[in-house]
């Protein structure tokens, strides 16, 4: 095993002018969740020229994501998952590389994914002979949209079927380039939308008692709103209640019928989850009530929380100590935001870590900042550690 890792450091290493060339080439050309086509095509050629069997294109419907196999015999087989979408925002970053669509970028680091996981595929498949089982390359589209999701379409189709193990990695721009962060359990939140319509009676403004004000009500329920998470929930346990859009009225001088009001929900266990719905429910009826109003809530669950298995992220964790040192090894803190990679870990073990990739200068921006940038010098380390722990799946599976 320790032979092995050397190598595919050191492959991935004599590898990172494809790395960085691959990763300019898709961060040039982004494209939103579920309209990666020619992301996707390139993929596909990329991977026939590796070698791989078992390529398949087009998922969802669409004909965005790619997956294929390195078969190099029979057993396990485990699943290494990159993202492939950009997000709808217009770059201003002034590099060589920038983005020729307009209004799209590779703002969360999916293009370097892309390339990390290429990278993988081609130190595999140079080391097949010495390799057992079966790997699946996974480069799964529309991660961002949230719903829906390319994650579930793509299992919907079947391609976990025979996989017993799966991992996957996010480049992180505020965490020190080469540092990988590891953590056992719930690691990324679980995402759910939820809409409250307060619905009243409109009439003049300038004569409210014949009219009923959901406006009032609403503007109530937004402040109660947050006793859920300050007065309900166990502070030891973090979620999040954010009203992110409202919605109500026309002119300054009429009441309107009613008011709307979109919002998003994070926490980390199932619990927690369910029990938002009925809290949420009940103080809006409880002020709807109060003013006269009628409320309505409905929650959308959207994403599962990132969950890792904890014998899997040990076994990774070590393999990554030999791809960058122990002194480049941290727990993760629990992520608020959300990833459909937990998807999969609903079906199969697996796990989720991060690959620090702060600019050297210092310089950061936040994902999904139209100045997002990464340090590409960590696209090597990136691609060595999705192919030993490719391998390390593979072996332990075994
Ligand atoms: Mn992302």
């Amino acid at each position: 095993m320790d032979d092995f890792l050397r190598d595919i450091k050191k492959a991935a290493l004599d590898m990172s002018g494809y790395l960085t060339e691959t990763r300019g080439y898709l961060h040039a050309r982004p494209e939103i969740s579920w309209r990666e086509v020619e992301t996707s095509k390139f993929i596909e050629s990329e991977l026939t020229g590796f070698g791989l069997s078992n390529i398949r294109r087009g998922f969802g419907g669409t004909e965005s994501g790619v997956t294929a196999d390195l078969v190099c015999s029979g057993g396990p087989c485990a699943a290494i998952r990159a993202d492939i979408d950009a997000l709808p925002i217009a770059e201003e970053n002034e590099t060589e590389y920038r983005s020729r669509n307009d209004g799209v970028m590779h703002a969360c680091g999916h293009d370097a994914h892309i390339a990390a996981l290429l990278g993988a595929a081609r130190i595999l498949s140079a080391m097949k002979s010495r390799l057992r089982g079966t790997v699946r390359f996974i480069f799964q589209p529309a991660e961002e949209i949230g719903e829906p999701s390319g994650a579930k379409a793509m299992i919907g189709e079947g391609v976990l079927e025979g996989v017993g193990a799966i991992c996957g990695m996010h480049v992180w721009s505020f965490l020190r380039s080469g540092v990988v962060q590891w953590r056992h359990g719930p690691v990324m939140a679980s995402s759910d939308k939820f809409t409250v319509t307060f619905a009243g009676r409109g009439g003049h403004g300038a004569v409210p008692q014949t009219a009923v004000d959901p406006i009032v009500a609403a503007a109530d329920f937004i402040g109660a709103l947050q006793t859920i998470v300050s007065r309900e929930l166990n502070p030891t346990n973090p979620a999040v209640v954010t009203v992110g859009k409202i919605s109500a009225g026309e002119a300054f001088n009429i009441i309107p019928d009613k008011a709307e009001i979109l919002g998003t929900l994070r926490s980390f266990d199932a619990e927690t989850r369910r029990g938002m719905e009925p809290r949420i429910a009940r103080i809006a009826e409880g002020i709807a009530s109060a003013y006269r109003c009628r409320a309505e809530t409905s929650v959308q669950h959207l994403l599962p929380s990132v969950t890792n298995d904890p014998g899997i992220t040990d076994l990774l964790r070590e393999v990554a100590v030999d791809i960058v040192g122990s002194e480049n090894i941290e727990e993760s803190p629990l992520q608020m935001v959300s990833e459909d990679f937990s998807f999969y870990q609903e079906k199969i073990p697996g796990t989720f870590f991060f690959l620090g990739a702060a600019l050297p200068d210092g310089t950061k921006y936040p994902h999904h900042s139209p100045r997002f940038a990464i340090n590409e010098g960590v696209l090597p380390t990136g691609a060595a550690l999705l192919a030993a722990s490719a391998f390390a799946l593979v072996e332990d599976l075994a």
